[in-house]
């Protein structure tokens, strides 16, 4: 099977190639901006005629000669993407890009053979730990310890400059892998918790680190210290840049964590299971303010993760009904108890068989049940 996979390293640029991201990016922003104008007055083309019209605003403008062409062509084809998804209603009308959005350029990879010796302009060394990049030549990078090579071939590049003032370079692969299917002896229900981060149907919880804590605690210390700042001043800024770096810390942070579970949970077992939990949901009563750390993103992310992990490690991955009461209902005997919608109640008695359920692991437990009912019907249709 072919899969994608992106390596983001951490770049290191000297001053003259800081200043040619820096001119890439400005590029790559005014020709997304030019023909969002452009399509705008003369209706929609198809990237391919736009990228014979760039030829032209190339003479127009020269200073755009002086960059990668294959990013500003890029630009032209997310573009594309911005509209399809338009039409497709998947997302609002595309919208100029500016200085505070998002600061990257893609590039592609292009490969041929020269006097019988294969060469790409895109190249990962991960022994002397550099980059080959278009236009940028070589570039020191840092990331992936554990590894000496990268395999699969290179796609594309995208070269990206963070509100930290860090840069990074994140490198698309397509690789060819054998993926063996497993016959499954293991099963799990994951119970995205509130309380808990991930609870298992083994009684394993996953909570909330402290660390993340700490981060918070920070966070607010310097949105405060913020405040107190002149707008615009030397110090706002350099608080500014520490606030952007805590984020970045904490995204970073969660990352990992989040990555560790998944492949605990998926590494120890062949099927799982897990609800299709809309967040907004659960989160609609926010007076009960369950733990804020909680109301983000994370449990998406896990469970693509983990979606993924079994893809490429031939386990089966289940997504059960967003609207089945999987904490309502008794695990050991089926009974539904509707006082359970109170989420403050964390371990209780079941009134009709008199079992004990702790609420998370009781959920995680009907989660891993229909997953079964799910797995038996699907294998038994084949
Ligand atoms: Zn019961």
């Amino acid at each position: 099977m072919e899969i994608y996979r992106a390596y983001k390293f951490r770049l290191y640029p000297n001053e003259e190639q800081k200043i040619l991201i820096h001119k890439t990016i400005g590029c790559s922003r005014f020709v997304y901006n030019y023909y969002l104008n452009y399509q705008k007055e003369k209706g929609i083309q198809k990237a391919f005629n736009l990228c014979k019209d760039l030829k032209e605003l190339e003479n127009q403008y020269e200073y755009l000669k002086e960059v990668e062409s294959s990013a500003l062509r890029s630009s032209i084809f997310d573009l594309e993407d911005g509209f399809n998804n338009f039409f497709a209603k998947r997302s609002g009308y595309p919208r100029f890009k500016s200085k505070f959005n998002r600061q990257s350029y893609r590039t592609s990879c292009v490969r041929g053979t020269y006097k019988e010796k294969e060469y790409s302009n895109i190249e990962v060394d991960l022994l002397t730990r550099n980059i080959k990049l278009p236009k940028l030549g070589k570039v020191k990078i840092r990331g992936f310890r554990n590894k000496d090579k990268i395999e699969g071939k290179i796609v594309n590049a995208t070269i990206s400059r963070e509100s930290t003032n860090k840069y990074y370079v994140s490198v698309l692969v397509e690789e060819d892998i054998l993926i063996e299917k497993i016959i499954p002896t293991t099963i799990v229900g994951i119970d995205l918790g509130i309380k808990d981060l991930v609870v298992t149907s083994d009684g394993i919880k996953y909570g909330n680190e402290k660390v993340l804590t700490k981060y918070e605690k920070r966070l607010k210390r310097l949105q405060r210290e913020l405040s107190r700042r002149e707008k615009g001043s030397k110090n706002y800024l350099k608080t500014k840049e520490k606030i952007a770096r805590v984020h970045a810390k904490i995204k970073n942070y969660r990352k990992h964590y989040l990555n560790d579970i998944a492949n605990e949970i998926v590494d120890e077992h062949d099927i799982i299971v897990t609800e299709d939990l809309k967040v907004q949901d659960m989160f609609k009563d926010k007076k009960k303010a369950f733990n804020k750390s909680l109301s983000d993103a994370a449990f998406s992310t896990l469970r693509s993760l983990i979606e993924w992990k079994c893809k490429i490690k031939g386990k089966i991955y289940y997504k059960i009904n967003t609207y089945y009461p999987s904490s309502q209902i008794c695990s050991h005997c089926g009974y539904k108890n509707s006082k359970l919608k109170d989420l403050s109640i964390r371990e209780y008695d079941c009134p009709k068989c008199g079992i004990h359920n702790d609420r998370d692991i009781n959920a995680s437990l009907n989660i891993l049940f229909e997953g079964l009912k799910l797995h038996y019907n699907l294998v038994s249709l084949v």
